[in-house]
């Protein structure tokens, strides 16, 4: 990368960046790729390092940086050698929060954002089903009320990090209206996951621990979240 097109405040972001990644070298991430391991000692650094928050609100523990700041992080890090791994291992923390940020209420994010930020809690980001790649208002997930209670049910693929996460933020329908989709966060119960070494997971009547960041019973439509990967 030509930094010279970067001002102070992003070249500085990038060599602090590089500095750290320097300390996972090739043979780390060729043993992560080897065993398909995630990479919890580098994620820990980001985290220890604070750069998780990096696009968050100061509020809740982040910078209160920009998506420039954000790219410029991401893409030292792929740059170190860490590529994809050390990228996919992280970004969702950066980038797929969003919907809690613009949908959330204070009590929500207050609750949500600080753990993922200090990287005591991961989460993933659930769009992608079988017959819905980037149309994303082809899926099908449904989220049901029953009683008191939602139950949600569909599949998804290429979820990255669902292997480890502790919460999902999924895309899900409450009706069969092209438009009625819901950003939902929820604990991700590893019993209810099933075919994940293959990126996959069914989500077949899971109940989850659901808080949906907007009220489903509204006829408004939301603005999708860009793709992100
Ligand atoms: C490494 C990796 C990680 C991923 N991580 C995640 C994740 O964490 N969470 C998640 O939800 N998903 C994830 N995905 C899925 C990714 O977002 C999808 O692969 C992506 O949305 C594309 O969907 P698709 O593969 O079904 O392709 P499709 O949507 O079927 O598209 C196939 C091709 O057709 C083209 N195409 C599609 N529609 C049109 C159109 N209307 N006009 C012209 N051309 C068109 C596309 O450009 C593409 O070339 C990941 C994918 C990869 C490879």
């Amino acid at each position: 990368m030509n930094d010279s097109l970067l001002d102070e405040n992003l070249r500085q972001i990038r060599d602090s960046v590089l500095k750290l990644c320097a300390g996972f070298g090739d043979a780390y991430w060729m043993e992560h790729d080897r065993t398909a391991e995630f990479p919890e000692t580098f994620y820990r650094a980001i985290a220890d390092a604070g750069w998780l928050g990096i696009a968050m609100p100061e509020q809740y523990g982040g910078a209160g940086l920009g998506i420039v700041e954000a790219a410029v992080l991401m893409q030292a890090i792929a740059e170190s050698g860490a590529a994809m791994s050390g990228a996919s291992a992280v970004h969702m923390n950066i980038f797929g929060l969003q919907p809690v940020v613009v949908f959330g209420s204070d009590e929500q994010k207050q609750r949500m954002l600080p753990p993922l930020l200090q990287g005591r809690e991961k989460a993933c980001f659930a769009v992608t089903e079988p017959d819905a790649g980037l149309n994303t208002t082809q899926i099908k997930t449904m989220a049901k009320r029953e009683g008191d209670r939602y139950v949600v049910s569909g599949s998804k693929i290429w979820t990255s990090t669902a292997q480890v996460a502790d919460k999902v933020l999924l895309l899900a329908r409450t009706r069969y209206c092209q438009r009625a989709i819901f950003p939902i966060f929820a604990q991700l119960k590893r019993h209810f996951i099933a075919n994940i070494s293959h990126s996959a997971y069914l989500i077949s009547a899971a109940e989850y621990d659901l808080t949906f960041l907007a009220p489903p019973d509204r006829s408004a439509c939301y603005a999708l979240p860009p793709p992100l990967f």
